[in-house]
């Protein structure tokens, strides 16, 4: 009779709290015969504050092309082997795609051990709608890059969601403000379940202000939300200030400038100014 396949397991970690690992990670994690880690270091912190023994091998995104049929022939013939990162959901902004992708392909049971993750726990707490929902994972590093990223999300409608390191919070949301308006609502998760856990709901010109105030708030681990744009609540008319804006811009330039110059100084849409123009230029 062919031996049985093993079973993959994808075991979420806690992204904080070492209490966060759930009774059925733990019973996985002892049965199973391998632990595929991160960074084998790290795990066996989390795996001796759990008195866990398994054996670990590590699997990190500069091994796991190579690594991933070694771990599937284990599988294939018997072997049930657990994938942990060093925080949350495997996969998530984490190693573990080309391992999953090729244990579907070689018919190998993938299961879920569910449990932490930034993404959804920052979701979970915002007061952002939640569906539907965009994650962008990490974004770019170059303020250009992002952006240009941020333009291409401006009118999404719907909630969107990135990871950012410490060390590019203020320029991140300065990037932000300089592309959306300041009212839009931003929530910002940080060092979620940890001693310093920070979950601040406010307008884009209130959060900027506040991390550039507080150095405090550059530190630690952080999720970025953003409301999606809402069309009710989009102007149809332009405000005096507007308009004064629109009507000096006119006396000096061509109406596709002057249009797109003032989109830029005044974030409305260039659909409304590019009307509002023709109003104010028609005889
Ligand atoms: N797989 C993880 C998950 O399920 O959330 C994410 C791993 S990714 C390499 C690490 C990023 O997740 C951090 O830079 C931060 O943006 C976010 N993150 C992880 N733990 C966090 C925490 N406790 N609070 C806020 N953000 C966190």
């Amino acid at each position: 009779m062919p031996k049985q396949h093993g079973t993959l397991y994808i075991v979420a970690t806690p992204i904080g709290n070492l209490a966060d690992l759930s009774i059925r990670a733990i019973q996985i994690l002892q049965q199973v015969e391998l632990i595929c880690a991160e960074d084998t270091r790290h795990a066996h912190t989390l795996l001796q504050h759990h008195g866990i023994n398994t054996h670990c091998s590590s699997l990190h995104q500069h091994n796991e092309a190579q690594a991933a049929q070694g771990i599937i022939n284990k599988i294939l013939q018997g072997a049930s082997i657990a994938i942990i990162s060093d925080a949350g959901t495997p996969l998530i902004s984490d190693p573990g795609m080309p391992l999953v992708t090729l244990a579907h392909a070689s018919g190998i049971d993938v299961s879920p051990i569910p449990g932490a993750c930034a993404l959804i726990a920052a979701l979970s707490a915002s007061g952002l709608p939640v569906t539907p929902f965009t994650f962008l994972g990490f974004i770019p590093r170059t303020s250009n890059a992002r952006q240009s990223l941020f333009k291409t999300k401006q009118h999404a409608t719907e909630t969107w969601v990135f990871y950012e390191s410490c060390h590019r919070i203020k320029h991140c949301l300065t990037d932000l403000a300089a592309i959306l308006p300041g009212n839009r609502q931003v929530v910002i998760a940080r060092e979620i379940t940890k001693l310093h856990e920070t979950i601040i709901k406010a307008s884009l010109t209130d959060i900027l202000h506040l991390v550039e105030q507080d150095n405090n708030m550059q530190r630690g681990e952080f999720v970025v939300l953003i409301a999606g744009d809402t069309i009710e609540k989009k102007p149809t008319t332009l405000t005096e200030q507007q308009q004064d804006i629109l009507v000096t811009l006119l006396k000096e330039c061509s109406i596709k400038t002057a249009v797109s110059l003032a989109a830029d100084i005044t974030k409305v849409r260039k659909k409304l100014l590019y009307q509002a123009a023709l109003d104010l230029s028609s005889p």
